[in-house]
């Protein structure tokens, strides 16, 4: 069993936790900022100093590769992103692209003999935080998104300074050629080592989460009706509270979805309110219900128990609508056994874990064998500056991803 450098692991988590630091322990890094731009420049760097090729692709998805000894075999690609939510932290996507420059690394140093061409990848605005929507650019290349409609997407924080994600992309000097993108002809398989962003790995005191693939899920937009008038004039009895009736919605919904299995997961995220003022009742409440779950038949279940939901509250008309859903993902069967093996082998605690996130593996998936690594986060915490992964764990991680890397190389 092969296995990489500690030290050179903690120096990478270092250094690119410098690249957009809050000074409150975490980073700020939106896609293509200045910030984003300075963690590529450093991946370049460091990758060309193994002799890694480093090409982008029309998205700016940035490819580093080495040559094996057989330049004909497609190449094997890990990879994941490099930019982050508001306020994030040190791990989350960036933890991926480590692990594959770290792989790189390893093998390069220690001139571990190999057959195909491997590659290390950064995959460009995966959050979506300032250009929405998320996995952008693994949607587009991988026929998910029309690429004029993501072109046009709009940034949504001042930083953007009013610029679209294609004139961000234009301006970041990261644009390259369509032909360069990862496809089923030049590359035989991607894996994609991410922080779990959940607790149970720890809670299971498990190092590495073998991830059988991505849970299904529906999102729903639910509105309540009212009428708006004064706070002060309007007696109680008089009301139609579009908010007290998204209220009571909200706790219906919760409490007959909690009659089914205890591992679907529901949540009300997000509240449009109208008008917003603090003296008118409010007339209009439109919330989003994001539910999650592996097995379709719960999720089928899930679904109807919602428009199942009564059609008034506190005299307000209820009514709703999909905002979007997707069917859950399958990883590849050979490459989950490749990560299970080689965890067991190398003597680390494991369990098998369903990824309740969507990451750009999923997208990868139906169009080459793909499969994840997880290791876990620490009190479950992530999409926060408290987001920590112990660098034991992340090492065993990368090494469950260098000797999985080097088994494809073997075997495909
Ligand atoms: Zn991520």
């Amino acid at each position: 069993m092969y296995q990489c450098s500690k030290d050179r692991v903690k120096d990478k988590i270092e250094r690119f936790s410098q690249f957009g630091a809050t000074g409150g322990g975490g980073i700020t890094r939106f896609s293509l900022s200045r910030e984003a731009i300075a963690a590529r420049g450093e991946f370049a760097k460091r990758m060309a100093a193994i002799g890694a090729e480093i090409v982008t692709d029309d998205m700016a998805n940035m490819y580093a590769t080495i040559t094996g000894s057989e330049a004909r075999l497609p190449r094997i690609a890990a990879g994941s992103h490099a930019d982050s939510v508001r306020n994030g932290g040190n791990y989350d996507g960036i933890l991926g692209v480590i692990t594959a420059m770290e792989v790189l690394e390893t093998i390069a140093a220690e001139k571990i003999p190999h057959r195909h061409p491997l590659t290390a990848m950064i995959w460009t605005n995966e959050e979506g935080s300032l250009y929405p929507p998320a996995m952008m650019s693994s949607g587009v290349i991988c026929g998910k998104f029309d690429k004029t409609a993501i072109l046009a997407s709009k940034g949504v924080f001042p930083e953007a300074g009013g610029k679209t994600f294609g004139e961000a992309l234009a301006a970041s000097g990261f644009a390259g050629d369509e032909k360069d993108r990862l496809n089923p002809k030049d590359y035989c398989a991607m894996l994609e080592l991410h922080i779990e962003q959940g607790p149970v790995l720890e809670a299971e005191k498990k190092q590495i989460g073998v991830v059988d693939g991505v849970v299904g899920m529906f999102n729903y937009r639910i509105q309540t009706r009212g009428q708006a008038d004064h706070a002060g004039t309007t007696p109680m009895s008089f009301r139609k509270d579009a908010l007290l009736a998204a209220a009571d919605a909200i706790k219906w919904i919760h409490r007959e979805l909690d009659k089914l299995p205890e591992d679907l997961v529901y949540t009300t995220g997000e509240i449009k309110l109208h008008p917003n003022v603090h003296t008118v009742i409010p007339d209009e409440v439109d919330f989003s219900l994001d539910v999650r779950h592996w097995d379709p038949a719960v999720l089928a279940k899930a679904l109807e128990t919602v428009k199942g939901i009564s059609r008034e509250f506190d005299k307000c008309p209820v009514s709703y609508k999909e905002a979007w859903s997707r069917r859950r993902c399958e990883f590849n069967g050979d490459l989950i056994s490749l990560v299970e093996k080689n965890a067991r082998e190398l003597g680390y605690s494991y369990m098998i874990i369903h990824s309740g996130p969507g990451h750009d593996a999923q997208y990868v998936s139906d169009m080459l064998p793909t499969a994840m690594i997880f290791v876990p986060s620490k009190d479950g915490h992530s999409h926060c500056e408290e987001e920590f992964t112990s660098l034991d764990n992340a090492w065993a991680g990368i090494n469950v991803a260098l000797n999985t890397m080097l088994d494809i190389d073997k075997n495909w």
